[in-house]
Formats: structure tokens, C-alpha cells, sequence
């Protein structure tokens, strides 16, 4: 006997199948037992009228970085960050999603918190803190402060870690992994979010990046970088990085080397959206916004440059703040580039893909854990739905189900 039996939905099962009409989902414990078919006896949840799609996968979060201007947590109250923290998981959850990997900022604390049901949320794969150089992206440090601030709150949240030469970047990447990351990122170019460097800046050698590289694969996985421009996405690739975070300023040339490295790229459009709007709630300095000039235009020429040269895309939504409410909006955002479908497919089967997780998540399959996400409507016909929590009426996270608005 099945522990649930969804009945009546239109299934979109994540593969790039279009959907299934009156589809019939059986989970058995944790679970998906039976896609299809005659429904086995359960506890039967009719879902007509509803589209139902895998838990979705937001493949660059920060749910730790809830306010820029006191990243070393130094001016509030540890309790007070914390909640904060627990608040953006459980705000992830209702937005539907159940897993997301955490890229730069929360601690292996964070997963065991959410792994254990003391905190209501996604699932959890964190890099813990950013490696990057002295002075590049992720050195949080004023440029006349003398004084590293960077060392954050053990067990719960470190943004960076500074590294310069291939055996700092060594001791780092053992560090980073002994407090629980299950990835690690660097930063190979300068960003946004940064006080003393360009965008256009390359960041770390490549002998520092494959010793970056080497430590992950010694754990049997891999590296994901910050990257905005193809010097940096050009060392990357040299030394084995796997996952080119943002790429706003690709070429064509470069989107080629990616795709014959296998390599992929996670665009993050909604965060440059977002920043103009919410900068101040994020706490950053007004000093962003000229750094954001024109860059959504390039990450969305970037982002067809990538897809035609073949270039695996996942999905990442890159939000900051206190709040982060809209983390759907970056299907949103890719829908109107490269179709709703496409947006659907990168946040669910690429994204479990990329993240080395194919055989739990990403689509509706059988033997896959049962993370599943009800839309009141069709994504697909109204992509806005994406972005829109409030129509999410039901999310089942491991064969539990977790949020319930059916009336
Ligand atoms: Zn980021």
C-alpha cells in the first residue's frame, strides 16, 4: 500500500516530456514507488485542476547572507542572524523549493539543522565560505582595514575565506570541507557585490585553482566559480572547475570550451533584477548600482550564446537579504530567454545533474525521492506563476508533505 496517492494532476515530470494529463504519482516512505498506471490503494490526494513538476532546484542560493553590511555578524545578535537565517529557509520551502545548494555562506550547521527537521527547509548542499584572493571578490574587508573581518559565526554562517598560493588554497579547501561543505566555490573574477575590484578582473592562478580542484576531487566532487568574465572562466576550465556561476560576459568562443569540457553554466538573473530594487534591504552600499549597469542585458545575451553552443544550463536565483521571497522568479526571468519548458528543465533535471544528484531528484521517476510541487495553474501556459508562492498550494519534500493550501 502506498503512503500517498496523487490523482488528477497535469504531471510535468522534469525530462523535457510535455505533460501528462490526470497523472498518477505513488509514494511508498520517502520515496516516488509508481509513476503512471492504474493507482494502487493509499492515502489518495486529488489534485485536479492542479500542474504538478519536481521539487524544484535552486542550484546558487545564499540563504546566509541575509544582511551585507554586517556579513561577519559582528553588530547583531547571533540569535537574531539565526532566526533570520531559519525565516529564508522556510520561505524557500513555500516558494517550492526542497533542495538548494547553498553557493557561499552556510555552514555545514545549516544542512544538519534542516537535515534533522529542527528547521523547516530545503535541502541543503553547502560551500561554506567563498575562497577567493586578497582583494577580489568575497574579501570583505574595506580598503583601508587592516584588520580581517571575515571570520563569521562558526557552525551557522562565513562568507569568505582568503586564499593566495597554492598551498593557502590547499589548507583552506581541507578547512572548508572539515566544517561540512560538499562542494566548494571560488571566486575567479571580480563582481558586484565587491568594494575593491572590477568585473572585468581575472581572479586566482590556475595553480591555485587546481589545487582548489584537486582537494574536491580527493572528496569525489568538484569546484563551482564565481565568474563573470572568460579569463577567469578561461583558468577555470584549465583547471578543472566544473560550474560557471553568473557568465554574464560570454562569447562565443568560451561557450564552446565549456560545452566540449562538460562543463556547465548557472545563469543568475534574478539577483541582477532584484539588486536596483532591494539593495538597501540587503544591505549594500549605493556603490552597487553603477556595477550593475548593462549586466542583465549581457547575462541575457550570455545566456542564448550559451544555450546554442550546447552548453548545459542550470538555474540559480543568486538572492540576497533578509527576505528573499522571490526565488521562483528566476524560471520566470529564463522563460521569456529560452521558453518555460527550458526553465523548468534547468531548475529540476540539469540542476540535479550539475549537482551530482541525478539518481535522488530532479525529475518525477520512480525510485527518486518524492519531492513534489503543485501549481494552482500552468507554469507552462503562465510562467509568472513561477514567482508567484502564493499559488503553490502543495509541496511534498521526501514523501512528507510539507506546505498544504488546498481548501
Ligand atoms: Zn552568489
Amino acid at each position: 500500500m502506498a503512503s500517498l496517492v496523487l490523482r488528477g494532476a497535469n504531471v510535468v515530470d522534469g525530462t523535457g516530456a510535455g505533460p501528462v494529463r490526470e497523472g498518477v504519482i505513488a509514494v511508498e516512505g520517502e520515496r516516488i514507488a509508481q509513476v503512471g498506471g492504474r493507482p494502487p490503494t493509499g492515502v489518495e490526494l486529488d489534485l485536479g485542476g492542479l500542474t504538478v513538476v519536481p521539487g524544484l532546484i535552486d542550484a546558487h542560493a545564499h540563504l546566509t547572507l541575509v544582511d551585507l553590511a554586517d556579513l561577519s555578524g559582528r553588530r547583531t545578535p547571533v540569535a537574531v542572524t539565526a532566526a533570520r537565517i531559519f525565516h529564508v529557509c522556510d520561505v524557500a520551502l513555500d516558494s517550492g523549493f526542497t533542495t538548494v545548494r547553498d553557493a557561499g555562506g552556510a555552514d555545514g550547521g545549516l544542512a544538519d539543522a534542516t537535515r534533522l527537521g529542527l528547521v523547516r527547509g530545503p535541502r541543503i548542499l553547502p560551500s561554506g565560505p567563498i575562497l577567493c584572493q586578497s582583494g577580489g571578490h568575497g574579501d570583505l574587508r574595506d580598503p583601508f582595514d587592516h584588520h580581517g573581518r571575515d571570520e563569521g559565526l562558526p557552525g551557522l554562517v562565513q562568507a569568505s575565506m582568503r586564499i593566495d598560493g597554492a598551498d593557502s588554497a590547499r589548507l583552506a579547501a581541507r578547512e572548508v570541507f572539515r566544517r561540512g561543505a560538499t562542494q566548494l566555490k571560488v571566486a575567479v573574477s571580480g563582481g558586484v557585490v565587491s568594494s575593491t575590484d572590477r568585473i572585468e578582473d581575472v581572479q586566482l592562478t590556475v595553480e591555485e585553482l587546481r589545487a582548489v580542484v584537486a582537494e574536491a576531487q580527493a572528496r569525489e566532487t568538484y569546484v563551482l566559480a564565481h565568474a563573470h568574465n572568460v579569463g577567469g572562466i578561461r583558468n577555470g576550465l584549465a583547471a578543472g572547475v566544473r560550474s560557471f556561476e553568473h557568465a554574464s560576459l560570454l562569447d562565443e568562443d568560451t561557450a564552446h570550451a565549456i560545452a566540449a569540457a562538460g562543463a556547465y553554466v548557472v545563469p543568475t538573473l534574478a539577483v541582477l533584477h532584484l539588486m536596483e530594487l532591494e539593495w538597501q534591504e540587503w544591505g549594500l552600499p549605493e556603490a552597487v548600482l553603477p556595477r550593475l549597469e548593462g549586466l542583465e542585458d549581457a547575462m541575457s545575451r550570455s545566456v542564448k550564446l550559451a544555450a546554442a553552443a550546447g552548453v548545459p544550463l542550470g538555474s540559480g536565483s543568486d538572492l540576497l537579504g533578509p527576505e528573499q521571497r522571490h526565488r521562483g522568479m528566476e524560471l520566470t526571468l529564463k522563460s521569456r530567454l529560452l521558453g518555460p519548458m527550458e526553465a523548468l528543465v534547468s531548475a529540476t533535471r540539469t540542476n540535479a545533474e550539475l549537482l551530482e544528484r541525478a539518481d535522488d531528484i530532479g525529475t518525477i521517476t520512480e525510485g527518486k525521492l518524492a519531492d513534489l510541487v503543485a501549481f494552482d495553474g500552468d507554469p507552462l501556459q503562465d510562467p509568472e506563476l513561477f514567482d508567484q508562492p502564493e499559488r503553490i498550494v502543495l509541496v511534498v519534500q521526501s514523501g512528507k508533505v510539507v506546505k498544504d493550501l488546498r481548501a
